[in-house]
């Protein structure tokens, strides 16, 4: 079937504004509505059919387009031989009938009632958990006891004083929603609303429980077993489904949020996935060379420190530092080596020092064989 021209379909000329766009689709949506012409198959093509012309005659870019090119124009937007499906007009709806859609009560748009009885959903908790960094390494499991909304254990989450204190409602029969014959703008119209008895429920209580007067829930505690995976970091969140607050009535419980906080770490800092360790050796064993026993997230090292090293050297400690959450690379440990300077001597070191002073060795003589200060951030960037 070739498609009919834009502005044909809508009965508007080619120089129309937006406004007389919209008048026109408007008068056609009203008329070829589904509603109003149950089973009807030529005004269903006909809805779509305008539905589709105002798609595209009331957006600027797309009609430039269909000007220039004609149907080809918009090709890409796939509105290919079936044109646009029910939703998608439907969401038209709310920009030409100006904000409320007179047809979402009769689709079943109205949210917690679609499908007839609401569903009640609990609220979502929050809770904080404190993390060392050798936890957030390896990964934990923290068993974790939450104060929440658990269902009432007296009326199981009914409400009701007992099983003859509620009864299917009159109003609705249970289904949660009444049919309503109104007068709107567009004619006599059948619509779908939340019973107003049952408040979309189903169910009518005429005696309260008393322990949560009516609720459903009540106050209880809960200890949740969380799986923290390696890598996390501060001010992350993960969130278990359904580990939040119950809902009543059966409905569907909230999610349990985990909000993530670093326990800093006394000798080592947190640099993304990197570590770092700030390590301090006297000018003697720079100039000597030793070794000396470091921290690591994962017990000590021992690592060798030659002889001649200046103070500002990094050493990178391959894979000692943090996983990615969910990847297998992991990050470094990076040991600033600092030398450490006196700040007072006594009266034989400073005879020591003053022999020393003068020897040729002793001349600073940067940039012959050391790495310069932008060398070594540049390689700590890397
Ligand atoms: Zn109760
Ligand atoms: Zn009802």
């Amino acid at each position: 079937m070739s498609k009919r021209d834009y502005y044909d379909v809508l009965g508007v000329q080619r120089t129309a504004e937006v406004t007389e766009i919209k008048t026109a689709y408007r008068k056609l949506a009203i008329k070829y509505h589904p509603d109003k012409n149950p089973g009807d198959q030529e005004a269903e093509d006909k809805f779509k059919e305008a539905a589709e012309a105002y798609e595209v005659l009331s957006n600027a870019e797309k009609r430039r387009r269909y000007d220039q090119f004609g149907h080809a124009g918009n090709s890409a937007s796939g509105y290919g031989a079936g044109g646009m499906n029910m939703d998608d007009i439907f969401s038209q709806f709310g920009d030409i009938f100006g904000g409320g859609n007179p047809f979402e009560s009769f689709f079943g748009g109205g949210g917690g009632t679609r499908g007839g009885r609401r569903v009640q959903r609990g609220t979502n908790l929050r809770i904080k958990v404190k993390l060392t960094l050798e936890e957030i390494a390896k990964g934990v499991e923290k068993k974790v006891k939450v104060n929440k909304q658990v269902v009432c254990h007296t009326c199981t989450g009914t409400g009701a004083k007992d099983k003859g204190s509620y009864h299917t409602c009159n109003t609705c029969g249970g289904s949660g929603s009444v049919r309503r014959v109104t007068n709107t703008i567009l004619g006599q119209m059948q619509t779908t609303s939340t019973c107003p008895t049952c408040n979309g429920e189903g169910v009518e209580i005429t005696a309260k429980c008393t322990t949560c007067k009516g609720e459903g829930l009540e106050r209880g505690e809960e200890t949740i077993a969380i799986n923290i995976p390696a890598g996390v970091s501060e001010g992350m969140q993960l969130s278990m489904s359904g580990k939040g607050n119950a809902a009543p009535r059966g409905g569907i419980p909230g999610d349990l949020i985990i909000l993530i906080e670093e326990v800093p770490h006394e000798t080592l800092k947190r640099d993304g996935i990197n570590v770092i360790y700030d390590l301090y050796i006297n000018f003697a064993d720079a100039a000597l060379g030793t070794s000396v026993e470091i921290p690591t997230i994962d017990g000590k090292a021992k690592i060798k420190i030659d002889a001649g090293t200046q103070g500002g050297k990094i050493l990178r400690l391959k894979g000692k530092g943090l996983p990615e959450v969910n990847s297998y690379h992991k990050g470094d440990q990076l040991v600033y080596v600092n030398v450490w300077t006196p700040k007072t001597v006594n009266k034989e070191e400073k005879e020591l020092l003053e022999k020393l002073k003068n020897s040729a060795n002793f001349k600073p003589q940067p940039g012959k064989s050391e790495k310069s200060f932008f060398e070594r951030i540049k390689e700590y960037f890397e």
